[in-house]
């Protein structure tokens, strides 16, 4: 078979420990072999961030900005630990909040699913794909112990100066706190959930408390019913999909009375608790993946779940591990075919969906990790190490192509 070829850079973001191992893996197995690959690489292993001192997450993710479309490898968000491990001169931000800064981008994280791991609710048979809204509210509040006798006030000034009176402390000590959200943000979010849905051609739900946080909530209302009326309920009539606002705990009980395939815009309190909701519901860590919107159409994929630390210190003392590579494989497989898709080039779309298949059929042809092993209910299975995995899958991919 000739390479297919690729006409735009795809932005590669490399990174650490097992995550890193099983992207040379990938490469080399799944996708050396099959495309004359043109990538704009960025090593975001911690090492590197530290000799740049963090500019190379920097430079990644404005190459993200110029080509449109990246893929990242798992990446070590540094503690007191990670410092004194790696001998690091600062205790670098999480890279994936940079980027997310920098792209202004809303992340969506979507379940694979495959035969013999069943959802824990029987009625779900399709995806059901997150966006949280990963800035403000709860996550940049500003709290306080509050004494007996004291008086809580917000207050507002710059302007017409304001004072609201929160709550009068008598008879009990307490706690009170204050937290914010910007238009900016909020209509960054929206734009980026309606475009992903019309990409996916699925319907969004969004969800909120209106009814009791009239302002707050009805802000994050208002604004996407407006974003959605001026700018994109023609484009989702033709595209035959809806947008649907509803309460939250109404969204909840939808949900999992549903089938799935639609995505579940929370905001950012919402969508943390959920998300970790919905994964474990679905199986697991190891088969969900991600993807980062931005609003102005950028988009970067990666697994949802982290390094895999433990399997990387088993690998390091060269013993054997059964790591699971197919959110990272997915990864790959959804950034190719948006790179495709963006350049109408059919080849590199036809085979970003063969790798995914292939990836599917293995597992269901009994052929897994250990992790997946110990959910599934097929009843013929062969745990395979690391490396025999995507060896496993690059044999399906192989016969997928030549059947074509
Ligand atoms: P983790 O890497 O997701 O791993 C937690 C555990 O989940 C693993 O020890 C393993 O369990 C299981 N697991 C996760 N992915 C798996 C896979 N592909 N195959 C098989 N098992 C898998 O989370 P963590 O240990 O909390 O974090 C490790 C590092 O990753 C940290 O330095 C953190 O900063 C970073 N992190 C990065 C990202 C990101 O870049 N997006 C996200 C989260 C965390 P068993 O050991 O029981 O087999
Ligand atoms: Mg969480």
């Amino acid at each position: 078979m000739e390479k297919i070829r690729m006409t735009t850079p795809l932005v590669e973001i490399d990174g650490d420990e097992m995550t890193r191992v099983i992207w040379a893996m990938i490469k080399e197995e799944l996708l050396e072999p099959f495309i004359d690959l043109k990538l704009d690489y960025f090593d975001l292993g911690l090492r590197e961030r530290d000799r740049t001192r963090d500019q190379v997450t920097v430079e990644a993710a404005e190459a993200i900005l110029k080509y449109g479309v990246g893929v990242k490898c798992a990446t070590i968000t540094p503690n007191q630990q990670r410092v004194e491990e790696y001998g690091l001169a600062e205790m670098y931000k999480s890279p994936n909040g940079t980027i997310r800064a920098i792209l202004d981008g809303t992340v969506f994280r979507e379940p694979i699913l495959v035969k013999g791991i069943e959802p824990y609710v029987r009625t779900w048979k399709k995806p059901i794909i997150i966006a949280r809204h990963a800035y403000g509210d709860v996550y940049k509040d500003t709290e306080s112990l509050v004494p007996v006798g004291d008086t809580v006030y917000l207050t507002l000034t710059g302007g017409e100066d304001r004072q609201l009176e929160v709550f009068q402390f008598e008879g009990s000590a307490g706690i009170a706190e204050c937290m914010f959200n910007t238009d900016k943000s909020i209509s960054s979010f929206a734009h980026s959930c309606f475009n992903y849905a019309l990409d996916q051609k699925q319907d969004l739900w969004f969800a909120t408390k209106d009814t009791v946080s009239k302002i707050y909530d009805g802000r994050f209302k208002d604004i996407f019913a407006e974003i959605y009326e001026r700018e994109y309920r023609e484009r989702f009539e033709a595209a035959g999909i809806e947008y649907f606002y509803t309460l939250i705990d109404d969204a909840v009980a939808r949900v999992i009375r549903s089938e799935g395939g639609f995505i579940w815009a929370c905001k950012n309190y919402d969508g943390d608790v959920m998300s970790d909701m919905v994964a474990t519901a679905f199986g697991s860590l190891a088969m969900m993946t991600s993807v980062l919107v931005s609003p102005g159409g950028q988009y970067e994929y990666e697994a949802a779940h982290g390094t895999v630390t433990r399997h990387y210190y088993r690998h390091q003392a060269g013993e054997e591990t059964s790591t699971n590579s197919i959110a990272t494989i997915f990864a790959w497989g959804g950034a190719l075919k948006k790179r495709g898709e963006l350049d109408h080039n059919e080849r590199l779309v036809h085979f970003a969906e063969m790798l995914e298949k292939a990836s599917i059929d293995t597992i269901e042809s009994g052929i897994m990790t250990k992790d997946l092993a110990l959910l599934s209910t097929l009843p013929d299975k062969k745990v395979v190490n690391t490396k025999e995995f995507i060896v496993a899958i690059r044999r399906t991919l192989e016969k997928l192509l030549e059947v074509r």
